[in-house]
């Protein structure tokens, strides 16, 4: 048994943490409103400040999770993000960016509550493919869990996951996927291409409005249905750092790497494109998300950023993991605060 001075004041300071790092729900204290919890700001790409796409939109009391990126289940414990709060997961495309953590995330939801209910995943089509792949995919995991702590803690009906697919026609208006409690979710096609279909969320709760574009390239079809919204979430990449990459890639001799970041470019929105859908769509705030390249620098952020602050004049921020946008039921902006603590030894 190590008996160090050390290990025996690690002991005592953990004991001493615990309580609050295991406690604490932060969203039953959150002001009436919609709120946003950025979880993933960042893109498959390595990056040790951003994890993979996944955002917490909050309303009422519920979470609904736009995306679930690799490790999104992790940095939302770390939030202290109940999943049992999780009402829905809602998936904008299919790249593997945005579902890689989609098992995760619904066996964290499916034990914290002994849920009995399958977690509902909304999207257009495709998902229903994706979902009957992660249930079978964890069908023998969830066999086990219940073998091992009985169905009252681990209830086999609420191990799996129920697709509810949208459709989306060419075309077709924005369809409402989503009317309960006063929250609606309104579906809107992007330009991932060629990635298709890929969509967008506006989300509409006691007079607040937030929009998460997904992946793409400056849409109008984006720029109609944010209208007037509170807070726009956009993807955006730099053409100018991503090169560099590209090119020491090539140096490296590494050429399908190299081609593969050539590709990129033509389906992402730039810092200015998204400042530019801000500023038609007269959105009240821009945070940028899914940042490509990382940006391991802080002095790269400006460059990052280029000419955007120009080109809108509301509040712009370069989004980061553990973000919480409060957007509060009868005010107005939106007040950026943080959701993540530093946990000792994570
Ligand atoms: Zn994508
Ligand atoms: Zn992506």
């Amino acid at each position: 048994m190590p008996d160090s001075l050390r290990s025996r004041l690690a002991l005592a300071a953990i004991k001493r943490r615990l309580p609050a790092l295991v406690a604490g729900d932060p969203v039953a204290s959150l002001p009436d409103g919609l709120h946003v919890a950025v979880v993933g700001s960042g893109s498959p790409m390595p990056d040790a400040k951003r994890g993979n796409p996944c955002a917490a939109i909050i309303a009422g009391g519920r979470i609904f999770v736009v995306d679930a990126g690799e490790r999104s289940a992790e940095t939302m414990a770390r939030m202290r993000l109940a999943p049992n709060r999780i009402a829905a997961v809602l998936l904008t495309h299919f790249h593997s960016d945005h579902i890689g953590g989609l098992g995760a995330v619904n066996l964290q939801r499916w034990v914290a509550d002994a849920a009995q209910a399958p977690l509902r995943v909304l999207g257009p089509p495709g998902v229903e493919r994706v979902v009957a792949g992660f249930n079978e995919a964890y069908a023998l995991d969830s066999g086990y869990r219940t073998a091992h702590h009985g169905p009252e803690v681990a209830p086999p009906s609420g191990a799996v996951m129920t697709a509810e697919t949208f459709s989306f026609a060419e075309g077709e208006d924005a369809p409402l996927v989503f009317d309960e409690d006063g929250l609606k979710i309104t579906a809107f096609a992007v330009d991932h291409t060629p990635v298709q279909p890929a969509v967008g969320y506006r989300f509409d709760y006691r007079g607040r409005s937030a929009v998460i574009s997904g992946d793409t390239v400056y849409a109008p079809a984006l720029v109609r249905v944010a209208q007037g919204a509170d807070l726009l979430v956009h993807d955006a990449l730099s053409p100018q750092l991503l090169k560099l990459v590209e090119d020491a890639a090539g140096k490296a001799g590494q050429q399908m790497r190299r081609r593969i970041l050539a590709d990129v470019p033509d389906y992402h929105a730039t810092a200015p494109q998204a400042a530019d859908a801000a500023r038609e769509a007269r959105v009240g705030a821009l945070a940028l998300t899914h940042i490509v390249p990382p940006l391991p620098l802080k002095g790269l952020e400006d460059i990052f950023l280029s000419d955007a602050r120009e080109r809108f004049s509301g509040e712009l921020w370069l989004a980061q993991d553990g973000d919480l946008y409060r957007l509060r039921a009868g005010a107005l902006g939106v007040e950026r605060a943080r959701m993540i603590r530093r946990i000792p030894g994570a």
